[in-house]
């Protein structure tokens, strides 16, 4: 604001009366004013908007307008100009109003010269010191960063503001320096800012809260603060933001009402008791389960309500949880079956675990599975005040839990029978796969065994044609010698077949499990003998010495004496064929139980690569020579079925080279076997 330049003042003179408004306006510019004379209300508002005065002498009485009116709008159109009302006798209440409403002083007219002068030096001079206050005021303003303004109570118009006020101001409503008001910040809304006003001149302050538009939604909220200076045209006014307070409140009063409808609606019964067990609240749910109505519980104890005591619960032995919680200071919970008796809010509380304990009640009893929680409420000095229940109904919940657990072992005990049955499957799977490829081994030796027999058949029977063949073309020069020969080899040939087939029938037998034995007690040294002895022309012819080791005691087996013959008569055979020379030693002992026989001789032995196999059918090892020993390949898979047959066991050593020993067993004990072929 700028302090009134040093010029000449200007007085401008309202009066209806023209006579005494000529003669007041002579003395004036006698006097030096730059004096201005109207007579109406119309002609004083054009004057003051285009020509502001200095001061403006208002008569009370002008035809066309009230003189209180004109002082309004010279307020608000030239807040500095300083009005001097001129009245008669009669308006002496109006000028009085009219110094409440701003005018510097009041004249009754007619007035003196001196003191009308000395009215208008004094409104100069007033004018001045405020001029020089705004202008002080602006200076102070303009070094603060607070949104601060001094306006006109009555007007609303600023005289000085802080940058930051205006640029609030500006914000929410652009307008020109000049044209600033305070009315702005109340978005229009003149009852509001007239409601403001009034309580601003009553109480000499003022605060209302505002929503200003400063760019950025939302809405800045502010508090305006308004305070009343000892001048009455002037006042201050603050702005504070309350922006994040606002939106805290907001959030405050959201969460209250978030709380409030959980409070109403959970279906978990609330109580809040304090430390002497009173209940302080409950919510509807918690009022519903036990059929009373909130007011009703409030002030009660919980014990009375929840257990029908007379004193509290721990008393009588029961685990409280309330307890519980006020000793270790935090959180306990507990699960337990409630009776609800029917038709009845009475309830009886049937404990498990480490719930409240009590007693079932008699059937018609309708059992829940509830939970309690507590939790103990602090105030700001850590002392427990409170504690909070939340009891919760499980049933539906337990139920459905019990049901999966249920479920869940009847999944698992499927589960394990479906591994089981997989684990036989796949073990039957094996089997199968076993007696597969078995029966492929069968099949592919039972090819290779026709194969054999087909030529072991063919050979012999060959040489039996050819002989009988030439025979048959023998004329009767041909030499007697020569015809003997070839019937030998046919018979010897037919000898062979026979043997062939008499095996091949005795292994079919002894596979198939159709071979009998018949035991008989016998003396197993004197039948030793009896086979050598029937050999003994072979002996000779290979001139083979031939040994026995016999106990001197006669060793009496029980037996198939047939079967052990035919074990003796192969093993020896065998023994004379592959001795080229030396000897061959029967050796036979007792050990424990049972008879070894032991038939060794100094041969040509079984390289170690062939010994796993000399027990199969047809298998013979072939020879350095080349040529095929004679025999099926069957003797030794005879032998070992019916060593087995008889309860014995077989096996040999070999070295080759240098001979080989077999080795059987026949039981002393008599063996049950059921007689007959
Ligand atoms: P074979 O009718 O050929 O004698 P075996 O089943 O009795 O049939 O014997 C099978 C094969 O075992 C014989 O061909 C032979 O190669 C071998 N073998 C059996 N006994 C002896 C032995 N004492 N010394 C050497 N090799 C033997």
């Amino acid at each position: 604001m700028n302090a009134a330049a040093p010029r000449t003042p200007r007085v401008l003179l309202i009066d209806d009366e023209v006579d005494f408004a000529k003669m007041l306006g002579t003395m004036l510019r006698t006097r030096g004013y730059n004096t201005t004379i109207v007579h109406s209300g119309w002609e004083a508002r054009e004057e003051i908007k285009n020509n502001p005065p200095e001061v403006a002498l208002v008569d009370l009485k002008l035809p066309d307008t009230d003189g209180i009116q004109l002082l309004g709008l010279i307020k608000e159109v030239s807040p500095d100009t300083e009005v001097v009302i001129l009245t008669g006798y009669a308006d002496l209440e109006s000028a009085l109003k009219a110094l409440h409403l701003g005018a510097f002083g009041y004249l009754r007219k007619p007035c003196s010269p001196d003191r009308l002068f000395l009215s208008i030096e004094n409104a100069l001079r007033h004018r001045r010191q405020k001029s020089s206050e705004s202008e002080l005021l602006g200076k102070v303003l303009q070094a603060t960063n607070l949104p601060v303004a001094a306006f006109h109570p009555r007007t609303g118009t600023i005289i000085a503001s802080t940058p930051a006020f205006v640029q609030l101001i500006q914000k929410n409503e652009p307008a020109a320096y000049e044209k600033m008001n305070l009315k702005m910040l109340f978005n229009g809304n003149d009852t509001k800012f007239a409601e403001y006003q009034e309580t601003l001149n009553k109480l000499h302050r003022a605060e209302v809260e505002i929503e200003l538009d400063n760019g950025s939604p939302p809405k800045h909220h502010y508090k305006l603060l308004s305070l009343l200076s000892p001048d009455p045209d002037t006042a201050l006014a603050l702005l504070f933001d309350i922006s994040s307070y606002h939106q805290e409140l907001h959030r405050n009063r959201k969460t209250i009402d978030y709380l409030k409808a959980i409070w109403e609606n959970i279906a978990t019964g609330v109580m809040i008791v304090d430390s002497r067990f009173t209940i302080q609240d409950v919510n509807p749910c918690f009022a519903r389960w036990y059929n009373l109505r909130v007011e009703d519980l409030v002030g009660r104890k919980c014990h009375e309500i929840l257990h029908h005591l007379s004193h509290p619960c721990h008393l009588y032995g029961e685990s409280c949880p309330i307890i519980k919680s006020m000793a270790s200071g935090t959180v306990s919970r507990v699960q337990y079956y409630h009776i609800v008796s029917a038709g009845s809010a009475t309830q009886k509380v049937a404990g498990t675990g480490n719930g409240t304990t009590g007693t079932a009640d008699a059937s018609g009893d309708n059992p829940r599975y509830m939970e309690t929680v507590v939790a103990p409420l602090y105030d700001e000095n850590g002392t427990q005040i409170a504690f909070v229940v939340l009891i919760t109904d499980l049933t539906e919940i337990k139920r459905a839990h019990d049901d999966l657990e249920k479920k869940s072992a009847q999944l698992k005990e499927l589960n394990e029978a479906l591994l089981q049955q997989q684990e036989q499957l796949e073990k039957q799977a094996e089997e199968l796969k076993k007696s597969n490829l078995e029966l492929l081994r069968l099949s592919a030796a039972k090819d290779e065994f026709v194969a054999t027999v087909s030529h072991e058949l063919r050979t012999p029977l060959t040489v039996i044609a050819e002989s009988i063949s030439l025979i048959a073309d023998c004329d009767d020069d041909t030499a007697k010698g020569k015809r003997q020969k070839l019937i030998q080899a046919a018979q010897r040939n037919c000898r062979r077949l026979t043997e062939l087939i008499e095996d091949l029938l005795d292994l079919a037998k002894l596979e198939a499990g159709r071979m009998h034995t018949t035991p008989v007690e016998f003396n197993i040294l004197k039948l030793s003998q009896e086979v050598i002895e029937s050999l003994h022309p072979v002996f000779k012819e290979k001139g083979l010495m031939m040994k026995t080791e016999f106990p001197s005691q006669p060793l009496m087996v029980n037996a198939d004496e047939r079967h052990i013959r035919r074990i003796l008569l192969n093993l020896l055979s065998n023994a004379i064929k592959f001795t080229p020379a030396g000897e061959i030693i029967v050796r036979v002992e007792q050990q424990g139980n049972e008879v070894v026989v032991a038939v060794i001789d100094t041969g040509i032995g079984i390289p170690e690569e062939e010994q796993k196999n000399i027990f199969n059918r047809f298998y013979q090892v072939q020879q350095k020579t080349g040529v095929r020993a004679p025999g099926t390949g069957l003797g030794l898979a005879i032998t070992r079925e019916l060593v087995t047959l008889n309860n014995g066991r077989i096996w040999f050593t070999s070295t080759p080279g240098k001979g080989s020993a077999f080795y059987f067993t026949i039981p002393l004990k008599p063996i049950t076997k059921s007689s007959g072929d």
